[in-house]
């Protein structure tokens, strides 16, 4: 098994180590998630400064790898949260 790479640190950048269950996700985006012997790897959107959940099935072994950064619409500046009214 090869050594994982040493973690790079200024949460600025998008680091693509993987994170375990307990630790938090400096950045919104999708992760992809992998699990131990019952699932294939699959997507999910985690947002910033969420506390990673252990598996139901898996528990700590779990593993959450960035792949994407992303912005929730909601929190992005150029967009209305509540339609506008029309005048
Ligand atoms: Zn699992």
């Amino acid at each position: 098994m090869p050594d994982d790479p040493p973690p790079l640190i200024p949460p600025s950048v998008f680091d693509s180590s993987r994170l375990r269950p307990g630790m938090v996700a400096a950045v919104s985006g999708i992760y992809r998630v992998h699990h131990y012997r019952h699932r294939i790897p699959h997507i999910v959107f985690i947002e910033a400064g969420a506390v990673l959940p252990p598996c139901k099935r898996c528990g700590d072994v779990v593993e959450f790898a960035p792949l994407i950064a992303a912005t929730a619409l909601q929190v992005d500046d150029d967009f209305y949260t509540e339609m506008p009214t029309a005048t």
